[in-house]
């Protein structure tokens, strides 16, 4: 019986090393990593700016505390606000405990208000993490099975509609903020019309409640600006991020603006390790990268060409409904339920997930060049095209 908590189903491979968009099995076979570490690793494994900023870091100092200053903890908020454009930063350790600090900021602004339940709206099919309120905030009822009662203080619209919120805003007095993806990444690679998020921002301006985006997937460069949000002409009130912040060192931040800047003082929010001078120096060594070499762009113009490489040779493919994506978010949603492609992918050593049933999701690092690119598109049709005879033969 293993030791470790039931808690992943794991693939059959175990890796030992990296170097840019390959991994290396235990036997020392070379693998394609088209995930990043679930959109993590943006800069591709072993990268040497991060290898030295890291090791220089663990030779000098790992962790004091957050009751003293920190000065990596300054210089990577520094960077965020030049990134983003937003005021100010609260460090986490992940991507759910970022977006329990924006729950507890809304709640803070209702109360600030005089809204003894303040009511968050969210949305079907979202993913805001395991924490027990990022779970209830979550559109998905196999992550709350289970572990009920669930937080209260959510509302739930379907996502992309508009409509659906004014009319939860109309019947609830209690709202005080929205917090939505920008792209839906683990509910299956969803892009809503850029009128969504303009109007949501518009309600949350008329109604004085919070528009928080979870950046957490769709941040640090990886469709195409350093925030998804920087594609339109506003900025959010909170903002979090966490995966690719560090490429792998695990932190994890929430960073406010306008109205939501002044809503913690000092007491209502900590974490021991959030900000530690190790995470910090990955981060920066990550924010510095992924600027000064224009990855957001990169990301952008390797995700155009391989949407454009799939339709051109999936054209003809029946069982493809639809290829989307912006930058290296990208997901192919086919016609039938397809997860066991991810094991089928093992095969040729190559590194996909499946999202939601049927939606093949790639997540390749930021820094995958052309060539790369050319095998992983030829990987992914060699795969849907196998699928599609399977399912042809066994009809
Ligand atoms: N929010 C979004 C949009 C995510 O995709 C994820 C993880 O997949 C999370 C939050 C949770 O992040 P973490 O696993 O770091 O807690």
């Amino acid at each position: 019986m293993s030791t470790l908590m039931n808690t992943y189903s794991r693939l059959p491979v175990e890796f030992t090393h990296g170097e840019g968009v390959w991994l290396y099995d235990t036997a020392g076979n070379a693998w394609l990593d088209a995930l990043s570490g679930i959109a993590v690793c943006g800069l591709g494994h072993a990268h040497p700016a991060l290898t030295k900023a890291i090791s220089e870091q663990a030779g000098r100092l790992l962790h004091t505390s957050n009751i003293y200053h920190i000065g990596a903890q300054r210089q990577l908020a520094d960077k965020l606000i030049a990134a983003s454009g937003m005021d100010c930063v609260f460090f986490s350790n992940s991507g759910a405990e970022a977006n329990e600090a924006a729950i507890k900021l809304a709640r803070m602004h209702g109360h600030n208000k005089g809204i003894d339940l303040p009511t968050i709206i969210v949305f079907e099919s979202s993913f805001h993490g395991r924490t027990l309120a990022t779970l209830s905030a979550t559109g998905n009822r196999k992550v709350q099975a289970g572990f009920g009662p669930l937080v209260k203080g959510f509302a739930r619209a379907p996502f992309a509609d508009l409509d659906a919120v004014k009319t939860i805003a109309k019947n609830n007095q209690n709202i005080v903020a929205v917090l939505v993806e920008p792209i839906q990444g683990e509910g299956g690679v969803h892009i809503p019309e850029p009128a969504f998020l303009d109007g949501l921002r518009e309600l949350c301006d008329q109604n004085d409640w919070l528009l928080m985006l979870d950046e957490v997937q769709t941040g640090n460069g990886r469709t195409g600006k350093y925030f998804a949000y920087q594609h339109h002409n506003w900025l959010p009130d909170v903002v979090t991020t966490a995966k690719g912040l560090a490429n792998g060192v695990p932190i994890g931040a929430c960073l406010a603006s306008g109205k939501a800047t002044g809503l913690f003082g000092p007491g209502n929010h900590g974490s021991t390790f959030g900000g530690n001078p190790l995470a910090c120096a990955a981060g920066i060594a990550t924010i510095d990268t992924i600027i000064n070499e224009n990855y957001a762009e990169k990301a952008l113009q390797m995700g155009d060409y391989i949407q454009q490489q799939l339709r051109e040779k999936l054209a003809e493919q029946s069982i493809v409904k639809e290829i989307r994506g912006k930058g290296l978010l990208l997901g192919i949603e086919l016609k039938h339920e397809c997860t066991n492609l991810v094991q089928k992918a093992l095969e040729k050593r190559l590194l996909i997930n499946v999202t939601n049933g049927n939606v093949i999701r790639l997540l390749p690092p930021l820094i995958i060049q052309q060539a790369e690119a050319d095998q992983l598109v030829a990987g992914v049709c060699q795969l849907i095209n196998a699928f599609a005879q399977d399912m042809a033969e066994s009809a």
